[in-house]
């Protein structure tokens, strides 16, 4: 293969600051692998780069040899759009610095950063911008396709507090793209995802946060879970704009806080989180308690940066995962029965749905202002998520996703979604998330910053014309 030769690869070597690793090299397999352990691809190199002029680099290399270019945030997404097989990955796991501007509420974030080095570094001074719930998630990804998370009904998704970013683009030229500047890319770059080029920095407004935030966590049993999702139908959308609600079908994790005979137990969690005062979330939990008494509940204050992590281990890489995701305007009826007749159908306990709150600040901000790909409108944005100990278990869970997306179908607000959860290309669901307008503009977008779309491993919109 003379596109990866070993004298082209020393060319590439030499015009970098970071490693180069072909396959047999120490620190091969690393830089190649992702969180979800189902995707095993080898690219012909894998380049750690240290900066954006080793970015421009190898996108340069990989255009003269004809390789498929891959870019590794947090390598998160599921569908592992980060490593392709044969062709060069751009790591970007040493760009994590983040930089804090205390006075003027702002973070220089580096695009391989993880949430965890985002939250600790903003923590530290009592601030912190939305992300998303699993702390060794990838800032890259999860900003460029929205972000949701605790933090989404008090102050939008993550995209909506990007101030700026510098990005690589296709012809090796690097740009800072804001309001005032590259505005074009700059809107694309708020929900298009990885499409118009490689972001080295991120910079977010943040805001005070914490540091204490108040959870409580409630559960009921399976046999009242029509119950309990009823009842949440009702109470969750009047939860002040300050907490925050996650809710999941899923077996009662072997945690501490869950009594020793319920563990792994099936039914309905409730987390909610206060960012208030302690006695308002305290009333919030009475009143859900009151509402239905759980089978257990708990309550306890704790740190942003613990809350951010709670569910790291239980997700931790190496599981083998498929997902798909659908948004729905309410918990109806149907959609109750729905997913309560699934549940029992799972044949490993890990897998689970979970139910992302969107409304308030989420909803304030206008369709077209950014170019997230679903509408602004509050609702649950809902993950169906098959996750196994190995390949055996995985065929008959993504055919349980599977399953329950198509029996949701007339519950939801369409088929398209949440463009982080799409696993498989599928050209249908992309257009139907972002809509015909804001996918021509997008299109558009792409023709001038990638028109050979370079940056193509990703939830493709290709270049117009
Ligand atoms: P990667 O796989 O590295 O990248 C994903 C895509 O983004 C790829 O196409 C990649 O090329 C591109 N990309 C990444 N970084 C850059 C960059 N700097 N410049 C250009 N392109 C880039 N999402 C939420 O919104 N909220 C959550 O709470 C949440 N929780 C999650 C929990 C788990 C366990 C998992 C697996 C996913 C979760 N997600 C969540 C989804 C997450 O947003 C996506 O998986 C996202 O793609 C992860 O980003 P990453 O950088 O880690 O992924």
């Amino acid at each position: 293969m003379t596109a990866t030769s070993s004298a082209d690869l020393a060319l590439l070597r030499s015009a970098v600051k970071g490693e180069v690793h072909a396959p047999g090299d120490s620190g091969y397999d690393e830089g190649r692998s992702i969180w979800n352990a189902q995707i095993d691809r080898r690219p012909a190199a894998v380049v750690m780069a240290a900066g954006p002029d080793d970015v421009a680099a190898a996108i340069g290399f990989a255009r003269e040899n004809g390789l498929e270019i891959s870019v590794r945030g947090g390598g998160h997404n599921t569908g592992g759009y980060a490593v392709g097989d044969g062709g060069l990955m751009i790591n970007l796991a040493r760009l994590n610095s983040v930089e804090v501007d205390v006075e003027n509420r702002r973070a220089k974030v580096g695009g391989g950063a993880l949430l965890a080095d985002l939250d600790a570094a903003t923590q530290a001074h009592g601030l912190a911008t939305p992300g998303g719930m699993v702390s060794h998630t990838g800032v890259g990804g999860l900003t460029l396709g929205g972000g949701m998370g605790w933090l989404t009904r008090l102050h939008g998704l993550t995209i909506d507090n990007l101030t700026g970013a510098e990005v690589v683009l296709a012809d090796g030229r690097i740009v800072w793209a804001s309001e005032t500047e590259h505005a074009d890319l700059f809107w694309a770059l708020r929900g298009g995802g990885g499409n118009f080029g490689v972001v080295t920095t991120f910079e977010f407004a943040l805001h005070p946060v914490g540091p204490m935030v108040s959870v409580g966590l409630f559960f009921w049993e399976v046999e009242r879970a029509t119950d309990a999702l009823r009842m949440l139908r009702d109470k969750v959308p009047s939860i002040p704009q300050d907490s925050n609600v996650i809710i999941g079908l899923l077996n009662a994790p072997p945690a501490p806080f869950v009594p020793a005979e319920h563990h792994f137990q099936p039914g309905v969690l409730l987390v909610l989180v206060g960012f208030g005062s302690p006695e308002d979330h305290a009333a919030q939990c009475a009143e859900v308690g009151a509402a239905l008494e759980p089978l257990f509940s708990f309550a306890t204050p704790m740190p942003y940066v613990a809350l951010q992590q709670m569910q790291d281990e239980a997700t931790a890489h190496g599981q083998f995962c498929y997902e798909k995701g659908t948004q729905l305007a309410e918990l109806s009826d149907g959609a109750i029965d729905v997913f309560v007749s699934h549940l029992g159908r799972r044949t490993v306990p890990t897998s689970q749905v979970l139910f992302y709150r969107l409304d308030h600040a989420y909803s304030a901000v206008a369709e077209n202002a950014t170019a997230y790909g679903a509408t602004r409108t509050p609702r649950y944005a809902t993950m169906l998520v098959a996750l196994t100990p190995n390949m055996e278990a995985w065929e008959a869970e993504r055919q349980w996703v599977r399953n329950l997306w198509t029996d949701l179908q007339p519950y939801s607000l369409g088929i398209g979604d949440y463009v982080n959860n799409m696993v498989e290309f599928d050209a249908e669901r992309i257009l139907a998330s972002y809509g015909p307008e804001k996918y021509a503009r997008l299109a558009g977008i792409k023709a001038v910053y990638d028109p050979e779309n370079l940056f193509r491993r990703n939830v493709n919109i290709p270049p117009a014309g």
